[in-house]
């Protein structure tokens, strides 16, 4: 029996910057992958790291993450990024109106150009490196698929791995939680490893993005994305389609050398919101309080919860740039007990999805939580 003082399970950006985030806090670390570090979304991703445009309580989550996310990388993984900046173009030509509104509504550093506008702190970073980089100081058993967790005597159990705390953080992957009122989707998206003619000083954005050039000279172009994809496999249609896309941002690309397309999904929560707390127990709570279907408001803390059993993701097509703002306050919450932002919590689907009373009524018959 391998023993820690917190499992964390999946080797993501989400399970990478909370065990990065733990341990820099003492706490020993065991990470449980099934395949590899970053074999999921997260070794798919571009990596891009861009401002939100629009207004609203998820553009400044998203444009503070971003800060936070470069000054960190900036600390820890300055040699795997690249800083100079992205030029926005709208979408399309039916977002032009809406595109020129948005500009109106920006709060952080930019620079008008011409049909685009110029954002200085945005870049891109190198996927797989950064989350083999988080993960230096924690145990990580690659190959080790987690099953359902189990509970007993102070300790949560997950095959030969134990620990007094759990955070599972597993993508758009098959649950191993009673978690489907979380409601969580996935994406599917493509994206391609390139080698330009040229060096790239900036990245570019549009219908879709195209990244300065790394060192070694690759550069990221993506990514498609294909809601309600139940299909895990890749669209090699998907190397035209987005050469020829890229090649009205950048014409030279479309000279690059191709190298790879590579594809994955993103997991994504039903406000856009990532999903970083306690786990409810929504069985019980849905026995302790069987008018919530009838509309009866409780607060969070009367919710039951799992001990120390923790969920950390949904962070949608944004993870790089929101993964370690939402794990610092995720690992804050867990080791010095701080309160955790509302907006993260998963417990505020439970209102939410059992308000409709059909499906509250069809869970308590159908759903038993966790041995426990
Ligand atoms: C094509 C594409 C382009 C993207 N571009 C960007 C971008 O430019 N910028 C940006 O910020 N984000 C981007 N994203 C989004 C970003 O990649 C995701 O938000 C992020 O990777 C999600 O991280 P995660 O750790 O939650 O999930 P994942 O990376 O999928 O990690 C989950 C991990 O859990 C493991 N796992 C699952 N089940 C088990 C189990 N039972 N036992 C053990 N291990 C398990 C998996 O093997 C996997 O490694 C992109 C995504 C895609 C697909």
């Amino acid at each position: 029996m391998a023993k820690f003082d917190a499992l964390v399970i999946g080797a993501g950006i989400a399970g990478s910057t909370i065990a990065h985030a733990l341990s820099a806090r003492g706490v020993k670390v065991g990470v449980i992958e099934q395949g590899k570090i970053a074999c999921g979304a997260s070794g798919a991703a571009g990596a891009f790291l861009s401002p939100m445009m629009g207004k609203g309580a998820l553009v400044d989550f998203v444009n503070n993450a971003l800060d936070f996310s470069l000054s960190f990388y900036e600390q820890i993984a300055a040699d795997l990024l690249v800083k100079k900046g992205a030029l926005r173009f709208p979408k399309s030509n039916e977002t032009i109106e809406e595109f020129k509104r948005d500009t109106d509504l920006i709060k952080i550093p930019f620079e008008r150009r011409d049909n685009a506008v110029f954002f200085p702190n945005a870049g891109a970073i190198d996927a797989i490196k950064l989350c083999a980089r988080l993960l230096q100081n924690c145990a990580v058993f690659e190959g080790a698929k987690a099953d359902r967790p189990r509970y007993k005597n102070g300790e949560w159990n997950v095959g030969e791995f134990q620990a007094p705390i759990l955070v599972v953080s597993i993508g758009a992957y098959h649950s191993i939680l009673p978690d489907w009122w979380l409601k969580t989707r996935g994406v599917w998206g493509e994206r391609l490893r390139v080698k330009p003619i040229k060096q790239i000083e900036q990245n570019y954005m549009g219908d879709i993005a195209i990244s300065a050039t790394f060192q070694g000279g690759e550069a990221a172009i993506g990514a498609t994305h294909k809601r309600g994809a139940i299909d895990w496999q890749i669209d090699y249609g998907a190397i035209g389609a987005l050469t020829n896309k890229a090649a009205k941002l950048l014409e030279h690309i479309k000279d690059a050398k191709f190298i790879d397309i590579l594809g994955g999904m993103r997991p994504s929560s039903s406000d856009y919101i990532p999903i970083a707390g306690l786990f409810p127990n929504a069985h019980k709570t849905l026995r302790d309080f069987p008018d919530i279907p009838n509309g009866r408001q409780i607060a969070a803390e009367a919710f039951s919860y799992y001990h120390n059993l923790y969920v950390f993701g949904a962070h949608g097509a944004r993870g790089f740039v929101t993964a370690p703002y939402t794990a610092r306050a995720l690992a804050l919450a867990i080791v010095d007990g701080a309160k955790s932002a509302a907006m993260f919590e998963p417990s505020r689907f439970i209102l939410r999805v059992f308000r409709r009373s059909a499906e509250a009524f069809n869970a308590l018959e159908q759903f038993n939580g966790l041995e426990y």
